[in-house]
């Protein structure tokens, strides 16, 4: 059926938005599964931003998505899979299920990632472009997302997925501000 995405830096809102979409599914009898990457070692079960909440399958990979008989997939930091993963969301808009999925556009050298593209070669009927206050200089204008390590920007050397496990930390930044 149709795929959205709802991309952008971090500290965007892109999960609040993700979740206000399926808020009210909670009380349909739609079948509908919110699912998260296994990569993502943050939130525990349970998807949480700005005080809403709902539960979202952990999954190493899309495809356990496929044997389901679900109408709606949510799938938030869709980034974090594998570009290869990519064909399975090809294959459940083969199967008219509307997916709405969120995460990262762009890594911390401000180049997109290849999972992305390869989301966008799918031909997305909406795509939401978020934006985040810049953490430098207050502008409501954050499109990258720089990360630090001890408080220094890291330029390169990094996987362009990196595991958010506390090691690091993430600043929204504007063009102005992104240092590459
Ligand atoms: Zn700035």
């Amino acid at each position: 059926m149709e795929l959205i995405l709802i991309l952008g830096p971090m500290k965007s809102g892109k999960s609040f938005d993700l979740i206000s979409d399926f808020m009210t599914l909670e009380y349909t009898n739609i079948p509908f599964g919110l699912y998260q990457s296994a990569r993502n070692v943050r939130d525990e079960n349970i998807w949480s931003r700005n005080g809403l909440e709902l539960k979202a399958e952990k999954i190493n990979s899309l495809s356990r998505i496929l044997k389901k008989n679900l109408e709606i997939v949510g799938i938030d930091e869709i980034h974090m899979f594998d570009e290869k993963e990519i064909e399975t969301i090809g294959e459940l808009l083969k199967k008219n299920i509307k997916i709405i999925a969120s995460g990262l556009d762009t890594d911390y050298q401000g180049k997109i990632f290849p999972t992305i593209k390869k989301l966008l070669e799918l031909g997305p009927k909406k795509i939401k472009y978020k934006r985040a206050v810049c953490e430098i200089c207050k502008n409501p204008d954050a499109i990258y997302t720089q990360v630090y390590k001890n408080n220094k920007p890291i330029l390169n050397g990094l996987p362009n997925v990196i595991p958010d496990n506390g090691i690091y930390t993430y600043k929204p930044v504007c063009r102005n501000c992104f240092l590459k």
